[in-house]
């Protein structure tokens, strides 16, 4: 398939991993909007939010909490935003379900 993340995954294109066990892998996004910026990504290919099942509930919990767990360690205790962007007009441009963890500035509401 396709898909740059997948490619990721699988180590065929390099990225800044920062943590990965048998289910998930979380690496530094390549375009950083804030000073801290990184995605976490299941390694299962699901395309968006849109295509989930409910047997994928356990692993997006497990994806927050992962995500959570390295803004932590990224000393990110004045806060942080988790992001998903699902489809064409909620902005989404890497078609593998991917959740952002944003940090370090002020972070403006709503979104543009
Ligand atoms: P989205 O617009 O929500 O689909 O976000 C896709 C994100 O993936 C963007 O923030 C990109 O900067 C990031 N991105 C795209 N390709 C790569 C890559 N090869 N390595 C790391 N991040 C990437
Ligand atoms: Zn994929």
């Amino acid at each position: 398939m396709d898909c740059v993340f997948c490619k990721i995954v699988e180590k065929e294109i390099p990225s800044e991993i920062i943590y990965e066990d048998e289910r998930v892998i979380a690496f530094e996004d390549l375009n950083p909007e804030a000073p801290t910026h990184f995605l976490v990504i299941p390694k299962k290919h699901i395309s968006s939010t849109w295509e989930l099942e409910k047997e994928d509930s356990e692993l997006i919990g497990h994806i927050i909490y992962i995500g959570s767990k390295i803004a932590r360690e990224k000393g990110l205790e004045e806060g942080y935003r988790i992001v998903n962007n699902c489809g064409e007009q909620g902005g989404q441009t890497v078609d593998h379900i991917h959740f952002h963890i944003l940090g370090g500035r002020n972070l403006q509401w709503p979104p543009g």
